[in-house]
C-alpha cells in the first residue's frame, strides 16, 4: 500500500479563512436578511487599473495571431518584466539587482511555500508571531516544525518571536538559532513595520549565525513613512543573507490575476552552494510560467500611467484604513497599524479571546473580522481588521462597531 506524506496529518484543522469561511456562511445561512460587512480576508476590491486592463487587451490580441503568439514563457520570466521590476523596485532604491536574480512566478504564496524545497528538513525555523500562516504551515507539511501541541496553539520544533504590544510588534533576535528566518515586513497581520536599523540588525545577525532571512515584502506598496526599508537589500550585507519575496496582489490588485517574484542574489551560497542555482533548478522543473498576458499586465504597472493609477489604489485603501483606526481609536479600542500596511491590528475588549470577539462582532454589528489567534499564538487577544473592503462599507462597518 502507498503511504501519504504524514506531515499533514498533525496539521491542525484547517486553514484559518476556510473556518472564518464556514462560520460565516453558517451564520448568513441563518440570517438572510442581515447584511454582513467583511472587512476580514485581505483580498482587494478596486478593479484592475485601467493601463493594465489596457496592457492585458493587447497582449490578449497578439494571442490571437501566429506572428505575435506566445507559448510556454522563458524559465525566470520575461526580460521585459523582470528588467522593469529591477529599475524601478530596486535601481531606483540604489540597489543592484541582476536580471537573473529575479524570478517570477504566480505570486508570493506559492514562492512562500515553495522555497522550502531547497533547504534540507532538518532546518530550523523562526517565525514572527503572530504572521501569515502559511510559512508555518508548509513547513510542517515538509516535516521541519516537529509536532503540533495543540491546547498551546503552537509547534514543538519552531522558533516563535513574540510580536505584541510588549515589543512595539517587532521581533526580538531570538535566544536559540535558528537556521532559516521568516520575516514579514509591513507585516500581516498586525501592520506593524520595522526601521531599516533594525531590519540591518537581523541582517547582521543571519549573517553572523549562519542563517538564511525570506523576506516577505508583499505589502511594501504601503510603506508611508521615511525610515522604513522598501527592500531588504537596502541593508548591507542582505545579499549574503536574503532571499526576497513580492507580490502585484496588494500593490495592483493582481489577487485574482496571480503575477509575484522572488528575488535570490548570486552571493547567497550555503557552504559554496549558491541558492540562486538550486531555486532556478527548482522552478524549471516544478513551474512552467506565469502568462505572457500577466507578465505584460505587470509590465504596465511599472509605465508612468500604471504608477500613478496603482498608486490612487493604495492611496484609497490606506483611506480606509486611516478611516478605521480613528473610529476604533474613538469607540474606545486600542490599535495600532494602518500606517504602512492595510491592516489594523486591534486589542480584543475586556480580556475577549480573539474567536470570542469574532462572534460577537458577527453576531452584533454583522462584521466579518480576522481572529488574531489565527495567526499564531501571541495573537490571542488581538483582531485584525481590513481596509481592503469599498470606502462605504469600511464606513457603515465602523458606525456599526462604534454604535455597539
Ligand atoms: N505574503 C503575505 C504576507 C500575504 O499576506 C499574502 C496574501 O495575503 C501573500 C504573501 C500572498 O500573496 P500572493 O497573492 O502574491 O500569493
Amino acid at each position: 500500500m502507498y503511504k501519504i506524506n504524514e506531515n499533514y496529518l498533525k496539521l491542525p484543522g484547517s486553514y484559518l479563512f476556510s473556518n472564518i469561511g464556514k462560520k460565516v456562511t453558517a451564520y448568513k445561512a441563518a440570517n438572510p436578511d442581515k447584511d454582513v460587512i467583511s472587512l476580514g480576508i485581505g483580498d482587494v476590491t478596486q478593479p484592475l487599473a485601467p493601463a493594465v486592463i489596457e496592457a492585458l487587451h493587447s497582449a490578449v490580441d497578439e494571442m490571437a495571431d501566429a506572428a505575435t503568439f506566445h507559448g510556454y514563457a522563458p524559465d525566470l520570466g520575461y526580460e521585459f518584466l523582470r528588467s522593469a521590476i529591477r529599475d524601478n523596485d530596486y535601481r531606483e532604491r540604489g540597489v543592484d539587482i541582476a536580471l537573473d536574480e529575479i524570478f517570477i512566478s504566480d505570486g508570493a504564496k506559492s514562492d512562500s511555500g515553495n522555497i522550502g524545497d531547497i533547504f534540507a528538513v532538518d532546518n530550523k525555523i523562526a517565525v514572527c508571531d503572530p504572521v501569515y500562516p502559511v510559512y508555518v504551515d508548509t513547513n510542517a507539511m515538509a516535516g521541519r516544525t516537529g509536532d503540533y501541541i495543540a491546547d498551546e496553539e503552537r509547534w514543538s520544533n519552531v522558533i516563535y518571536m513574540p510580536c505584541t504590544k510588549e515589543t512595539n510588534f517587532a521581533p526580538e533576535l531570538p535566544k536559540e538559532t535558528p537556521d532559516i528566518i521568516y520575516l514579514c515586513f509591513p507585516n500581516n497581520p498586525t501592520g506593524s513595520t520595522i526601521t531599516k536599523d533594525q531590519l540591518q540588525e537581523w541582517v547582521d545577525y543571519a549573517n553572523k549565525v549562519g542563517a538564511v532571512i525570506i523576506y516577505d515584502a508583499a505589502y511594501e506598496a504601503y510603506i508611508s513613512e521615511e525610515n522604513v526599508p522598501h527592500t531588504i537589500y537596502e541593508c548591507d550585507g542582505a545579499k549574503t543573507c536574503a532571499i526576497e519575496l513580492r507580490s502585484f496582489s496588494k500593490n495592483a490588485g493582481f489577487t485574482g490575476t496571480r503575477l509575484g517574484f522572488t528575488v535570490i542574489p548570486k552571493e547567497l551560497k550555503s557552504n559554496g552552494v549558491m541558492l540562486n542555482s538550486l531555486w532556478a533548478r527548482r522552478h524549471g522543473t516544478k513551474f512552467n510560467g506565469a502568462p505572457y498576458i500577466i507578465q505584460r499586465a505587470g509590465e504596465a504597472v511599472y509605465s508612468e500611467a500604471g504608477k500613478a493609477q496603482t498608486k490612487q489604489q493604495v492611496a484609497y485603501y490606506m483611506n480606509n484604513a486611516k478611516t478605521i483606526i480613528e473610529g476604533l481609536k474613538s469607540a474606545g479600542y486600542t490599535v495600532s497599524g494602518g500606517v504602512n500596511a492595510p491592516y489594523v491590528w486591534l486589542e480584543t475588549p475586556d480580556g475577549m479571546s480573539s474567536w470570542d470577539f469574532f462572534d460577537y462582532l458577527l453576531t452584533k454589528a454583522n462584521i466579518v473580522g480576522t481572529p488574531g489567534s489565527g495567526f499564531g499564538p501571541s495573537g490571542e487577544g488581538y483582531f485584525r481588521l481590513t481596509a481592503f473592503g469599498t470606502y462605504e462599507n469600511t464606513l457603515k462597518a465602523i458606525d456599526r462597531i462604534k454604535a455597539l
